[in-house]
């Protein structure tokens, strides 16, 4: 036999083993993670937080281990109940906050304070007490006492001095990032996903979601709930974009027939009137967040308006007689789902 040269037979085993050896390897590669959906879940900021990456399970495991962990920080500094947080030394004690973190987030709060007309406005904290939305005892307060309430609000009494201390001009001033810290914290949850090399994960903080990338060669989909039931008004296919939402069923109470909810109008101390629920779709979650409170408080007629001037931002609003109104970029874009009857 000359060299180099199998007979028939030997030659058709070694391709069929070859074969065989390279199928286990691409199951294996498979199962391995390479098209791995990782999910892991955890409670924080009053609800259940999950994400989802996909692709390899070694570097997504971990890529979701330190975004959570990452959300778990910005929670505690950011809770103005925490006594250790800067927000409550500067709310009870007086004390000028400089850490640079919350001092950016501030920044785009009255930012987004000065664009809406004063509809969004931190400075709401003391309201949000008096009707009780911190605890549970959740209560009509009197007018007198909305009226005394209202002399210490106002985000003007805000101000950001020197290299970056923010300091206030009126004692009674307390500060409350509520409507805009989760936008923040799902924000730095997305840069530490790419940091570690996710390329492809969504962030679910309750119902308010960021997509990162898309679902391998898919566009997520994220549903819209509607604020009544758990029924969803139908889903958007998105990518690298931020979902978040505000409404009236988060926190609220039923007196005499009236719905009584967290999101309070600013200029009459009492919860924002005209919408049930709404949903702003925009590339960074925390203007996204901070535009869903601030749109919320504004009401259908003024709030379509305003994300109409808005570039890049879409909405998806429910009234509280029940109508469902669309900013003109979605009219197509929102895949409604077929009630099946
Ligand atoms: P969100 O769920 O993002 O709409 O935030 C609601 C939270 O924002 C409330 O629980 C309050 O802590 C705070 N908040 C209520 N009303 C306002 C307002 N007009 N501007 C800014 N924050 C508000
Ligand atoms: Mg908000």
């Amino acid at each position: 036999m000359k060299r180099g040269l199998l007979p028939k037979k030997v030659k058709l085993s070694f391709v069929l083993v070859a074969v065989v050896v390279i199928g286990l390897l691409a199951v294996r590669i498979y199962n391995s993670g390479r098209l791995h959906l990782e999910k892991q879940t955890r409670f924080m900021m009053d609800t259940y937080v999950t994400i989802y990456a996909l692709g390899p399970k070694k570097v997504t495991s971990r890529a979701i281990d330190l975004a959570l962990d990452r959300m778990q920080e910005i929670e505690a500094k950011f809770n103005i109940l925490n006594p250790k947080s800067p927000l409550y030394a500067f709310n009870h004690r007086g004390e000028p906050v400089s850490d640079q973190e919350i001092l950016d987030v501030v920044r785009l709060a009255l930012k987004v304070s000065h664009e809406s007309g004063g509809a969004f406005d931190i400075t709401i904290s003391p309201l949000v007490e008096l009707w009780g939305f911190y605890g549970d005892s959740y209560h009509l307060p009197g007018e007198q006492e909305i009226k005394d309430c209202l002399s210490g609000v106002g985000y003007e009494y805000l101000t950001i001095v020197g290299n970056g201390r923010l300091e206030k001009s009126r004692d009674n001033i307390r500060i409350d990032l509520g409507g805009i810290a989760k936008g923040y914290s799902v924000s730095q949850a997305a840069k530490v996903l790419r940091a570690e090399g996710a390329t492809s994960a969504l962030i679910d903080a309750g119902g308010d979601v960021y997509a990162l990338g898309k679902k391998g060669s898919k566009f997520w989909n994220v549903g819209i709930r509607s604020p009544r039931g758990e029924d969803l008004l139908g889903y958007v296919e998105v990518e690298d974009l931020a979902v978040m939402g505000s409404g009236d069923y988060e926190r609220f109470f039923i007196k005499d027939g009236k719905r009584y909810h967290h999101i309070l109008d600013p200029k009459t101390g009492c919860p924002a009137e005209g919408l049930s629920g709404i949903t702003v779709i925009y590339p960074d979650p925390i203007i996204a967040d901070a535009w869903a409170t601030a749109l919320f408080v504004m009401g259908p007629g003024k709030g379509l308006e305003t994300v109409e001037k808005i570039p890049g931002m879409e909405t998806i609003m429910v009234t509280t007689s029940g109508e469902t109104l669309y900013s003109s970029g979605l009219e197509n874009g929102l895949k409604v789902i077929p009630k099946i009857e």
